[in-house]
């Protein structure tokens, strides 16, 4: 089989074969960019690495060196040559983009003969000294895993004994002496010189990043991202260009936008005379892309052009590397950026505007799941605050919390609940696990593009970095800004919007929405075909709702309209009554607050849809708990104060144990009460068309649709249809009034799925109640589930993804599509939802769409992303 492609065998589409990287690299030098001539190692050569139990498939090494002879003759240069060396570089690259998670080699191919072609050849020990230098520790560190610190160690002593602060102050000789001790140290941990034939570098260098794939940071970034195992990654070798060559070279990563707010500007930074990962690694803080328009013009002109080419071409923002090497310009790499929730919208409407896509192309630029984002919160402008340094705005949103320097201790107290703030002063793949855990993160060092900031957008973290007035101590576990030391534990705020550090906690407040974000939400109305409503208790939700672009309300749940103080008390005495009369003589003070509520939120959603599920919880969820009752009754008779309060708590500690369920979940619920208990569901019919009876006569045109939980069966649905039919009847003869409503069912149990077509005869509507049908499906409870073993079998790949989140397309999903295909059959044009949490979920919203449903209902927050998701299922 090839393994092995030269970049200009491959294209863009070739992703999942060559990697993000490589596959972008082909495209880039098929299109005439100035791309350092190289090849791939493909994907199955990883997957085919593993497949053989972590070998070097027979025959890689044999095309390598076949097309290292054509990149030889492209760049001019030998590998391994005494007078004109081929250095190249050894860069991992997934089908999917893995910021930092793997490493890169640069400078493989120097040896101590080849530095030396290479020292004379530029004229400067120094610079190939200094490669030599950093290609060693690259190696050691990635290649031969030995620990970072040991090399940095060596480095270290050698600047103390010449005296200087910074690596690029080291004289050739001190180089000279660090790669020597380098070498020693290499020999004496593992055995072995370090390898001088190229070759042999090479080889073992690209089966370090196959197996690099399956590191644990590039295993938790997967998990994070929902990347699957098992696809591999490729392996880049690549000619080098340097970028540390003097003052007329330098290195600099730039997005084609502002990523953090979405302007059409070029934005990014760049370093002089440094080579590659001096930028991303964050160790010394770069500047302004602007800058490089004022050093070298010409070179600004031409990264500005290819800039927008790429744009133009791959029609995203893109997020480039570049090199400048000796006044020339090379592109390193290019994928589309990763931006903030902001950015995206704004980007995606602009580049509509500008014509450069179409308004579908937009919509599927948007990622839903990141609109989530737009609702996070911000620092009420109006609050006084004590700024102690700022920063570079990194990531948007505010965010408090306690002061943690080290990531381990920022997962272990994100456990326990407590809010942290991770300080570093950089970040690496290392603290991903910290950055998880806290609520934001602050760096002293590194710019925009620093990993710290890469992740913290990633995730929709706050972030502030390179905030270079801070001086943290890790051993003392402080950090100083001036006069000012701030101690592990203290709280402190950042505002990644604006790059400020605050003492103390801050007021925050809810965003603003941009006009853009209005804009691209009413673009994916115009081509969802599913309706979005909410799921909304209160009056003022619903007006959320609506504000949010709900057009309609999914499920209203009137248990939550039975709690509250003045409200308990008349519903204790409903379940607690022993007659009919003294039942309906509490229900009788319910009604008018039920209407009240009915009327609120029918109102409030005027002209659509209201659906209303009738009582669905069990009754003693309104009841204390037995452990309560149990502790007043006891305290009562050892007082013996007040007899009477001890019969009445005696009563009802008796009533609680008579309705004690072994198992609630499955238990005396939903339409089970209104068969046991008739004259609930009765007085909560009559409140609902009261209510639609008040607002028919104030001109309102209102729709209840009055929905009944947890059914299994048609006589059930028989037995409420005919009687809210006839509730109905009654209230328009009374009122004289005429109005418009229906009945439906939900369907969250397996049976009701399997007989919906016999549901259907007595429902207009279906709306699926996803909560319970997986709990049902699965046979989980969701709270036990989740606490206890289900995270384990998402571990072990057992299931996919916890069903509660992500909708069980497969099982769950299968009951669904009979549901409704046998509601349909019955009755042509049923009126189909869904009202669970999966609502609100994109992947369910595209699920929803494809088998035919007419809503979704979910949280007012999720509205907007519930809209877009139902977008993207439709183009
Ligand atoms: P990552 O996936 O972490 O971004 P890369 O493979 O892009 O890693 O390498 C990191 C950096 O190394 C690049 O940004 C670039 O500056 C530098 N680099 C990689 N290959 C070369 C090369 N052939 N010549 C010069 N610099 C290189
Ligand atoms: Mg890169
Ligand atoms: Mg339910």
């Amino acid at each position: 089989p090839k393994y092995v492609y030269l970049f200009k065998e491959g294209r863009a589409d070739m992703r999942a074969l060559l990697g993000g990287k490589g596959a972008n690299l082909a495209e880039m030098t098929n299109i005439g960019l100035p791309v350092p001539p190289g090849m791939t190692i493909s994907t199955e050569a990883c997957k085919e690495y593993y497949h053989i139990g972590g070998k070097m498939p027979a025959g890689i090494m044999d095309e390598v060196k076949q097309y290292l002879t054509t990149v030889e003759e492209q760049t001019g240069k030998k590998f391994g040559d005494l007078s004109n060396p081929l250095l190249v570089s050894v860069r991992s690259g997934a089908m999917f983009s893995m910021p930092g998670m793997m490493d890169t080699i640069l400078n493989l191919g120097l040896n101590e003969q080849t530095v030396q072609s290479l020292a004379s050849n530029t004229d400067n020990l120094r610079f190939a000294y200094d490669a030599f230098r950093r290609f060693i520790q690259m190696f050691g560190d990635v290649v031969l895993e030995l620990p970072k610190h040991e090399f940095e160690n060596l480095l270290h002593r050698q600047k103390e004994e010449q005296g200087v602060t910074y690596d690029q102050e080291l004289t050739s000789e001190s180089l000279r002496k660090v790669i020597n001790n380098y070498k020693e140290m290499i020999e004496s941990e593992t055995g072995h010189p370090f390898p001088e034939d190229p070759m042999v570098q090479l080889t073992m260098a690209i089966e370090a990043v196959f197996r690099s794939w399956n590191n644990d940071r590039a295993i938790i970034y997967r998990n994070l991202n929902k990347i699957p195992h098992d696809l591999g990654t490729a392996v880049n070798v690549q000619s080098m260009v340097f970028g540390n060559m003097g003052n007329d070279s330098g290195t600099g990563v730039a997005f084609t936008r502002n990523p953090s707010t979405g302007e059409n500007v070029l934005y990014g930074e760049f370093l002089t005379n440094a080579q590659g990962e001096d930028v991303v690694a964050g160790i010394r803080t770069p500047r302004p892309i602007a800058q490089l328009k004022e050093e070298m013009p010409v070179i600004y002109d031409q990264f500005e052009k290819i800039a927008d080419l790429l744009e133009r071409h791959y029609k995203n923002m893109q997020d480039i590397e570049f090199t400048i090497e000796r006044g020339r310009l090379y592109i390193l790499q290019t994928r589309n950026g990763k931006r903030t929730a902001q950015a995206s919208v704004r980007v995606a409407y602009e580049m509509a505007k500008e014509g450069l896509i179409t308004k579908q192309a937009a919509l599927l630029l948007v990622e839903p799941n990141q609109l989530d984002q737009l609702l996070h919160r911000q620092i009420d402008s109006g609050a006084k605050l004590n700024v102690i340094a700022k920063g570079l705005p990194a990531s948007p949103g505010a965010a408090s919390g306690k002061v943690v320097f080290d990531s381990d201790e920022a997962e272990r107290m994100g456990k326990t609940g407590a809010k942290v703030l991770l300080v570093r002063m950089e970040t690496t793949p290392d603290d991903i696990h910290g950055i998880v855990a806290a609520q934001g993160i602050l760096t002293s060092r590194g710019g925009m593009t620093s990993h710290a900031a890469v992740v913290a957008r990633g995730m929709g973290k706050p972030c502030v970095c390179g905030c270079e007035p801070i001086r943290i101590d890790y051993a003392k576990e402080e950090f100083t800004v001036g006069q000012l030391t701030v101690k592990k534990g203290d709280i402190i705020s950042i505002d990644g919007s604006s790059g400020q550090v605050i003492l103390g906690e801050v007021p925050m407040k809810e965003p603003e929405i941009s006009s853009e974000y209005s804009i691209v939400l009413s673009w994916a109305d115009e081509y969802k075909r599913l309706e979005v409503r909410a799921n909304a208790d209160t009056p003022e939700d619903a007006k959320k709702a609506r504000e949010f672009g709900a057009t309609g309300i999914g499920l209203t749940r009137t248990e939550h309209m039975f709690m509250g103080q003045e409200r308990l008390p008349f519903v204790q005495q409903m379940i607690l009554a022993e007659t009919l009369e003294e039942r309906l003589e509490a229900l009788s003070h319910l009604l008018p607050m039920q209407q009240g509520d009915f009327y609120g939120i029918l109102k409030a959603m005027e002209g659509y849809p209201v659906c209303i599920r009738l009582l669905d919880p069990p009754l003693h969820e309104f009841l204390p708990s037995q452990e309560e009752l149990l502790i007043e009754t006891t305290e009562l008779k050892i007082t013996g104060k007040d007899p009477k309060l001890l019969a009445e708590k005696q009563q009802l500690l008796k009533k609680v144990r008579a309705l004690h369920e072994f198992n609630p979940m499955l238990g005396h619920r939903g339409c089970r009460l209104g068969i046991t208990f008739p004259e609930i569901y009765e007085m909560q019919i009559q409140a609902i068309f009261n209510a639609t009876v008040e607002l028919t006569k104030e001109g309102y045109n209102v729709l209840p649709e009055v929905e009944i939980p947890l059914t299994i069966d048609v006589n059930e649905m028989k037995i409420f249809k005919e009687k809210i039919v006839a509730i109905a009847e009654a209230a328009m003869s009374a009122a004289n009034a005429k109005f418009h409503y229906s009945v439906g069912t939900m369907i969250e149990l397996p049976r009701a799925a399997l007989l919906a077509d016999e549901l259907a005869e007595y429902s207009e509507f279906f709306s699926f109640g996803t909560n319970d049908l997986t709990q049902t499906t699965f046979g989980f409870s969701r709270d036990d589930a989740e606490g206890k073993f289900l995270p384990n079998y998402v571990e072990r790949k057992i299931l996919k993804e916890n069903p509660f989140i992500v909708l069980d397309q497969k099982g769950v999903g299968k009951l669904m599509r009979i549901a409704v295909e046998g509601g349909r059959k019955a009755r042509p044009g049923l009126l189909i939802g869904i009202c669970g949490e999966h609502g609100g979920e994109p992947s369910s919203v595209a699920f929803c769409h494809q088998i035919g449903l007419d809503f979704v209902s979910c949280s007012p927050y999720r509205v907007p992303l519930a809209r877009l998701a139902a977008a993207q299922a439709a183009i």
